[in-house]
């Protein structure tokens, strides 16, 4: 058989596009982040089907009743947390693995934590293949967090909890940053945690509408309740 060149398409202007009309756009400014967006091809993320509409302005199904986030709101969270590439990261809400990639291109390590195996093994196979080595998986419930690597520079949720889980407040270390949606099962607060000496500092970002975060600390059941739209 002859062998045939690589035609899977690379999507690299629609990234580009993404960039400037989403994430510029509306007042991404960490140099960083915007090039970590225009490095990770967001389309592996999904199946081939929606490759298409990978780059839109929009959450996507990635099954299991569970989304990839709006490109924008994964670039909100990946500023608040104000990385510089030296932290450790725990994610709890691994989905796709897309955040979490972005995440690998903006720390040093990323622990990421996902409540369903087969979504994790998705994530995993996608990450690995795109060669990203600092992202350490586990099938867990995160409302807990990872105690055995803990303290984490930072901790950000990628679901919505009822309040913020005491478990993961107590494996952030000092000065360090927490982002997470808290509210009902259908809209949300984003807020971000400054752990301070004085005590901890809450700040609202912005309003949203994210998937559950079940588990001890979060919501009791998901089946009863399907969740919103990130
Ligand atoms: N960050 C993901 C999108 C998150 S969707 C991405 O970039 O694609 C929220 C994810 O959180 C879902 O995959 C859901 O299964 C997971 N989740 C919900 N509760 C959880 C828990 N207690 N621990 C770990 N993962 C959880």
């Amino acid at each position: 058989m002859r062998s045939r060149p690589d035609a899977s398409p690379d999507f690299a202007a629609a990234r580009t596009r993404m960039v400037e009309d989403q994430l510029m756009a509306r007042g991404i400014r960490d140099p960083r982040v915007l090039q970590a967006f225009a490095n990770v091809p967001r389309h592996r993320f999904v199946e081939e089907g929606l490759w298409p509409k990978a780059y839109g302005d929009h959450a996507l199904p990635i099954g299991h009743g569970q989304t990839i986030s709006q490109p924008y709101m994964v670039a909100l969270m990946s500023e608040a947390l104000a990385l510089d590439g030296s932290e450790k990261v725990l994610e709890i809400g691994t989905g796709s693995g897309y955040q979490a990639a972005i995440l690998a291109e903006l720390a040093d390590r990323v622990f990421t934590v996902e409540r369903m195996g087969a979504l994790a093994t998705g994530a995993k196979a996608i990450l690995d293949g795109l060669g990203y080595q600092n992202v350490i998986l586990r099938v867990a419930d995160g409302s807990i967090g990872w105690k055995e690597f803990a303290p984490f520079d930072r901790i950000i949720v990628t679901a919505g909890a009822p309040d913020v889980p005491r478990s993961l407040l107590d494996q952030l270390r000092a000065n360090g940053l927490f982002v997470i949606l808290i509210g009902d099962r259908s809209s949300q607060r984003l807020i971000r945690v400054y752990r301070e000496p004085g005590g901890d500092r809450v700040e609202e970002i912005c309003l949203c509408a994210f998937v559950p975060l079940v588990g001890r600390e979060g919501w009791a059941d998901a089946e009863r309740y399907p969740g919103g739209e990130t």
